[in-house]
This record gives structure tokens, C-alpha cells and sequence, in this order.
């Protein structure tokens, strides 16, 4: 065909693309153009058809050979002569398990039959502040499948046991053949009839009716790690859905969320926060009491201390999920108070404070001197 494009501008690679590049190109096309993103679009139908035939001959190495000797000529023998190319001899599967294994998830083509793990549990717990800092125990109560203890998991009645299913022969998968945009697509899918386990039961269990576990409220304790942080989950393995075909257990996800503290600011491994110091403290230094995960202390500031001057508490942080022995810092923003309210004599002992910073003695009997500055200071 005259007009097919070269299958490398196709992808928008070089000719020396590796197979990592071809496939990356490939990928984002396929996920802008795929038709399950774009129903009814017959352009980004044709392009994505045509990235999967460009994919298809570059991504192997045989055929895209071939075609860097001889082009689409290549792919176009036995007078075909629609000259389109034929996909019905390749393994579509394989492409799609390849890449869209993780993207579109569905089409993914594990055997169903063996022994599976059983899904993960997610469930959450709310702690505070401090015991995200020392870490703590948890007791939940969650709602947890076992294996049924009448029928021990298979389903079937005692005395009487499961038979093979007849639709796919005990795989618990089938295979079909589809017309799809590409030409024939063999399509391997879970056994409708038996859901996949291979088996058919005739006559249920009458305590589980037939689904092989029993549900029970359970109490689970959780020990969550010093040092965990809001959002991070803690794993608790084999709590999750019993297995299949004597599969493991799944796990129990717990995710944490820490309530914020009134004070206290984290981040990372190191924690924020401010503390009031009184104006004469900030001047002449002295003892400043501030507050942290582990109780009170006693910090001495220096003369002259500046309002939002910076102070580091070592190691008064949260301790690491690793090793508890190592913590963060503590760093604490002083904050100078400018008293509020004061008396009459308090004012006229910082009107004589201010006087004397600024070199005058004052004389309350002639204050007629002030007279313009007196509206500041009422
Ligand atoms: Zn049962
Ligand atoms: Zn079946």
C-alpha cells in the first residue's frame, strides 16, 4: 500500500530504537488510542491499529528484520491483496499480557485452578499524635472469612465431594475464539460455570451453603510502630481472604491516620512548634519551659533573644520506623509576647524603660513637653 506509514515515524521512534523505546512508544499510543478510552471513535481506532501493527512487527526481532530489508513488502506476499496486515496468525494475548497487563488490568491471564493466595484485607485505624510517636497496640474488629469446618472449605456436602466441571474440563478457564479489530483473537477467560475452581458442586454444604468459608466478627490486635506517620499502613500477614485450592491466606492492610495535635507539627521524623517568652525573658535571657513529646523542659534562652529566633531540641523528635534509638529533632520557634492590659504603674515603668533607651530622665510634673507624643501612650 502506497500510503501505509513507515512503522517507526508510526511509533515516533528512530530506526535504532532499542526494544524498550519501541515499547514505551507503543504504551503511551495504545493508552491514548485504546478504544475502551475513546467508544466510537473510528480515528483513534485506526490509529490505535495502526501502532499495534507497528508494535507488532518492531517489538520482533525476526520480523522487524525483515522489514528494515524490505519495508511493508515485507508483510505483503501470496497477493493478499487488501495488503492489510494479518494479525490473525499472532498471538494477541501475548501483546496485551505485555502491556496492558498493568494498565488495563482485566485482561490479565493467570490460571484460576492452582492453589491462589487469598485477596488482601484494607481496613483502617485512627491513633493520636503521641502514640504515632512511641507507637501502640490496637485491638480491631473486623469481619474475617474462615474456612468452613463442616466441609473443610470444598463447598460440597460431607460424604459427598465436588465433580469436575464439564465446560472447561476442571482448568477453570476457557478459550474463545473472537472477530475483533485486529482479525481472530483467542481470548482465554474464567470458567463461568465453576468461577474458575474447576470443580462443580452438586450438593452444598448446608452450613456454608455451598461457598467453602464461614463470615465471624474477629478481634485483631495491631502493634503499630513507633515513628509511623499519617497515611503509612501497617501489614498484618494471613489476615486477609482465605486462599483457594489450598492457597495462602491474603494479608491485612491496616492504614494509620494520625489525628493532628494541637501543638505539635511533624514533619518527617522532626517536629515543629512555638513557644510564648515573655519580653523581659526575651531582654535579660532566662528559663523558658516548652513543651515536648516527652513532657516538659527547661530551656534557657540568651539575653537578647529575638522574637521567631529558632531553637533545635536534639534528638526530642520521633524516633525512626527503622530504629527507634535514632529521632528526629525538635525545633521550637520562640515567639516574643508583648504584654497586654497593664496597670497604671507597670506603664509608667515602661514609659521610664523607654526613656531611658532613648537618653531622657522624665519628671512627672512637666509633662507639658510631651504633650504631642501623649496620644501614643494613653
Ligand atoms: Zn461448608
Ligand atoms: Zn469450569
Amino acid at each position: 500500500m502506497a500510503d501505509k506509514r513507515d512503522y517507526y515515524e508510526v511509533l515516533g521512534v528512530s530506526r535504532t530504537a532499542t526494544d524498550d523505546e519501541i515499547k514505551k512508544a507503543y504504551r503511551q499510543l495504545a493508552k491514548k488510542y485504546h478504544p475502551d478510552t475513546n467508544p466510537g471513535d473510528k480515528t483513534a481506532e485506526a490509529k490505535f491499529k495502526e501502532a499495534s501493527e507497528a508494535y507488532a512487527v518492531l517489538s520482533d526481532a525476526d520480523k522487524r528484520r525483515q522489514y528494515d530489508q524490505f519495508g511493508h513488502a515485507a508483510f505483503e506476499g501470496g497477493g493478499a491483496g487488501a495488503g492489510g496486515f494479518d494479525f490473525s496468525g499472532m498471538d494477541m494475548g501475548d501483546i496485551f499480557g505485555d502491556i496492558f497487563g498493568d494498565l488495563f488490568g482485566s485482561r490479565s491471564r493467570r490460571s484460576n485452578n492452582g492453589p491462589m493466595q487469598g485477596a488482601n484485607l484494607r481496613t483502617s485505624v485512627r491513633i493520636t499524635f503521641e502514640e504515632a510517636v512511641f507507637g501502640t497496640e490496637k485491638e480491631l474488629e473486623l469481619t474475617l472469612k474462615d474456612d468452613c469446618a463442616t466441609c473443610h472449605g470444598t463447598g460440597a456436602k460431607p460424604g459427598t465431594s465436588a465433580d469436575t466441571c464439564h465446560k472447561c474440563g476442571g482448568k477453570g478457564q476457557v478459550v474463545y475464539t473472537q472477530q475483533s479489530l485486529f482479525g481472530m483473537v483467542r481470548n482465554v477467560q474464567t470458567c463461568p460455570d465453576c468461577k474458575g475452581t474447576g470443580k462443580i458442586i452438586r450438593e452444598k454444604c448446608s452450613d456454608c451453603y455451598g461457598t467453602g468459608y464461614v463470615s465471624s466478627r474477629k478481634k485483631i490486635k495491631v502493634s503499630i510502630p513507633a515513628g509511623i506517620d499519617n497515611g503509612q499502613s501497617v501489614r498484618i500477614r494471613g489476615k486477609g481472604e482465605p486462599g483457594t485450592n489450598g492457597g495462602p491466606r491474603g494479608d491485612l492492610l491496616v492504614d494509620v491516620d494520625v489525628s493532628r495535635h494541637p501543638i505539635f507539627q511533624r514533619q518527617d521524623y522532626d517536629i515543629f512548634s512555638t513557644a510564648p517568652i515573655s519580653y523581659a525573658t526575651a531582654v535579660l535571657g532566662g528559663d523558658v519551659k516548652i513543651s515536648t513529646v516527652d513532657g516538659d523542659v527547661i530551656y534557657t534562652v540568651k539575653p537578647g533573644t529575638q522574637t521567631d529566633t529558632k531553637v533545635r531540641l536534639r534528638e526530642k523528635g520521633i524516633p525512626s520506623l527503622r530504629n527507634k534509638a535514632i529521632r528526629g529533632d525538635h525545633y521550637v520557634t520562640l515567639v516574643v509576647q508583648v504584654p497586654t492590659n497593664l496597670n497604671s504603674e507597670q506603664k509608667e515603668l515602661l514609659r521610664k524603660f523607654d526613656d531611658a533607651m532613648n537618653g531622657r530622665s522624665r519628671n512627672e510634673n512637666e509633662p507639658e513637653k510631651e504633650k504631642g507624643k501623649k496620644k501614643f501612650w494613653k
